[in-house]
């Protein structure tokens, strides 16, 4: 049987470790600032939102939620990203996902300010993590959250197998990066990849981010497997579930993240952590 990953108590962790790197900063006459850009009013971009905020105003971090209509034209969200990247008080800037497909969501990407790029997008900080440079610069907070819980629960990874179910750049392709970069040999699956069972059995550290409930069965699990649900759906009950069959899977794996309490928490406390480092970071060019 399975120990459960509890992200929600490592989550409490890494808050309170942030919380107290934000008051040294306050101390210091500093606050930590993150902008977080809405365009339209997806019901569960406004319930991540809300969270995001909520959770940086407990932790002493300047949050600002800056709404645009669904229907707002390129050059008004363009201008509010150059207006965030001159303001001193911003350190993070998050564009919220998804976008209206009338938006052009990479030009907006792209013209974040590198060192503000808080989801690790801009092609500058993908490339440092590709080439696993070394340095500081941002990355992806889910996968970064996932790479504290490994190394909270001590998984070996030097040497051993990853499969990761999902290829987009928010999770799939920076935690394939960062499993390279430990040392792993990775594996990293999409929608048209033939026979997945075979390659998902193969490993010993299985992430899923695919967003299809019930896509990963005890079938498809080698044996003492490490498993990381990404997923989240929202079943027509209202329920939330991940990708992977939780009760099927518990009894073959060794470590496992439930759904809800284990990705979700620690990618919001990551997104905190990261926008203290951020802070920082700025700080320390500047001195
Ligand atoms: P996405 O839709 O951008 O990408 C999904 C990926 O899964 C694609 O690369 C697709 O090719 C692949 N895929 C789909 N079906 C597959 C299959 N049968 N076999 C192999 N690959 C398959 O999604 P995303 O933004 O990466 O999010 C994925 C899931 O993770 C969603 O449920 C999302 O809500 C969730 N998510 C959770 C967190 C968190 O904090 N817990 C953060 C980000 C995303």
């Amino acid at each position: 049987m399975a120990t459960v990953i509890d992200g929600r108590h490592l989550a409490a962790e890494l808050n309170q470790a942030t919380a107290k790197r934000a008051a040294k900063l306050a101390a210091r006459g500093i606050k930590p600032g993150i902008v977080v850009i809405l365009v339209g009013d997806d019901p569960a971009s406004l319930i991540y939102t809300r969270n995001k905020h909520r959770r940086a105003a407990k932790m002493g971090i300047r949050s600002i939620l800056k709404k645009f209509p669904a229907d707002v034209d390129q050059a008004t969200v363009m201008a509010a990203i150059d207006q965030y990247n001159r303001d001193d008080t911003i350190d993070a800037i998050l564009v919220q996902e998804p976008l209206p497909a009338h938006l052009d969501g990479l030009a907006i990407t792209n013209a974040i300010r590198p060192d503000k790029d808080i989801d690790g997008l801009h092609p500058t900080n993908l490339g440092k993590l590709y080439a696993n440079q070394p340095g500081n610069y941002p990355v992806a907070c889910t996968p970064r959250g996932i790479m504290a819980m490994l190394r909270h629960y001590q998984v070996k990874l030097t040497g051993k197998q990853a499969t990761i179910v999902g290829r987009s750049i928010l999770v799939g392709k920076p935690l394939a990066a960062l499993l390279t970069n430990a040392d792993m040999t990775v594996t990293i699956t999409n929608r048209h990849t033939s026979n997945l069972r075979a390659v998902t059995r193969q490993a010993d550290v299985l992430i899923v981010a695919a967003g299809r409930p019930g896509l990963i069965t005890a079938a498809d699990v080698k044996p003492g497997a490490v498993v990381i649900d990404v997923g989240i759906n929202r079943l027509s009950s209202g329920k939330l579930t991940g990708d992977v069959d939780f009760a099927g899977v518990q009894d073959v794996a060794s470590l496992i993240t439930p759904v809800p309490g284990g990705v979700g928490p620690m990618t919001i406390a990551s997104l905190m952590a990261q926008t203290v480092d951020l802070a920082e970071w700025r700080q320390h060019g500047q001195e």
